[in-house]
């Protein structure tokens, strides 16, 4: 199967930022956004789950949009390489295409502590 680079693509004009609240980078469970000088940025675009839209799904402005949404994210949920995961840590749920028991924010959190263990 060939992959399609997969991440999302701000149209920062159209972001009303969410009054400040800019669900999105909040949302992304892997990290991939943040925001830099205001404005959402796509910091890391290889983690970004290959088929999830799940940000812009939720973007009141739809401000976020992804390469051939449609098509793919449909041939991946037929193919089952997505699975729905609810974060062990903070019940949030969003889509992996990995094993992994925790989202992004949960998992930094253990590691900072595990560290602190040490
Ligand atoms: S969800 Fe949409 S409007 Fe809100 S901060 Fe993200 S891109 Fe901007
Ligand atoms: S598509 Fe999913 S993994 Fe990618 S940035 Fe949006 S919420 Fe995060």
């Amino acid at each position: 199967m060939t992959k399609e680079p997969w991440c999302p693509t701000i149209y920062v004009d159209q972001c009303d930022r969410c009054d400040g609240t800019y669900k999105c980078v909040n949302f992304c469970p892997h990290g991939v956004l943040e925001v830099r000088e205001d404005n959402v940025s796509v910091i890391h675009p290889l983690k970004c789950v290959y088929g999830c839209s799940s940000c812009a799904d939720l973007c009141p402005k739809d401000a976020i949009i992804f390469p051939r949404r449609e098509t793919v994210s449909r041939s991946i949920k037929k193919k089952s390489l997505l699975q729905r995961v609810i974060c062990e840590g903070c019940g949030k749920k969003f889509l992996s295409n990995r094993e992994i028991k925790y989202c992004f924010t949960c998992e930094k959190t253990l590691r900072t502590k595990l560290r602190g263990s040490r």
